[in-house]
């Protein structure tokens, strides 16, 4: 079932990608596999899959740590501080910076593990009160002190959009969301690349990539609902 599910969902993602003329090697599929268990990220992995997505940090390590050392692991979700030292050194990317205080924390475990941090500022786009994430007008001032931070690098923005019926009604924050990235990467900050734009889910990632997503986090469409009464 689930490389059935990855062929139907990377076919779209080429799909989305030949209608906005852009070339797929530039959006690259997470597969969030948060509350899934290890068999089917195995499977997944038999497939050729090898970025994950996690959004609890202490299940991101010891999946990471009992499964291959070449695998990306992106961190998704909102991160405390005192789970911080689970994830710097294991993650790839962590996609869910939205304040100061996080970054000196994830700063002092990347000294501390003598490693440099890929992160991405969260953007709370469409002003969700249920979401975690900055004011897209608060986010500038974020970047441009977090980016002084020696061990941390910014590689762009990623947005949760909400949860729509009609995936078409979240184009506008996807849109709102590149914008911003453009406006940023203007500005030519030390550290700071914004190449990376981190939006788009089962529901939505066909539009988030006509708008310019470089990395769609997608679970359901690839490995089920998720159970969340097991755990
Ligand atoms: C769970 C989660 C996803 C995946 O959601 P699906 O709707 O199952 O594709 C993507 N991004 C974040 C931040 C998540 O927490």
């Amino acid at each position: 079932m689930i490389r059935e599910n990855l062929l139907e969902v990377e076919e779209k993602i080429r799909l989305a990608c030949e209608r906005s003329e852009r070339n797929p090697d530039e959006v690259t599929l997470i597969a969030v596999s948060k509350t899934k268990p290890m068999e089917m990220i195995e499977e997944a992995i038999a497939c050729g899959k090898r970025e994950f997505g996690e959004n609890k940090a202490q299940e991101m390590k010891e999946k990471c740590d009992s499964l291959p050392e070449d695998i990306k692991w992106h961190f998704i979700g909102h991160l405390q501080t005192n789970k911080v030292k689970y994830v710097v050194g294991r993650a790839y990317l962590i996609h869910s910076v939205d304040s100061y205080h996080l970054a000196e924390v994830i700063e002092a475990e990347s000294v501390k593990k003598d490693v440099i941090s890929h992160i991405l500022i969260e953007v709370n786009v469409a002003q969700e009160e249920s979401k975690f994430g900055l004011k897209t007008d608060e986010t500038l001032s974020l970047v441009e002190k977090v980016a002084k931070l020696p061990h941390i690098r910014i590689d762009g923005l990623m947005t949760i959009a909400p949860f729509v019926e009609n995936a078409q009604n979240n184009r506008s924050v996807f849109r709102e969301l590149r914008k911003l990235s453009v406006d940023i990467k203007e500005k030519n900050i030390d550290n700071v690349s914004m190449n990376v734009l981190s939006m788009g889910m089962t529901n939505d990632y066909e539009v988030a990539i006509e708008e310019g997503a470089t990395y769609v986090r997608v679970g359901t469409a690839i490995f089920g609902e998720r159970d969340y009464g097991k755990l």
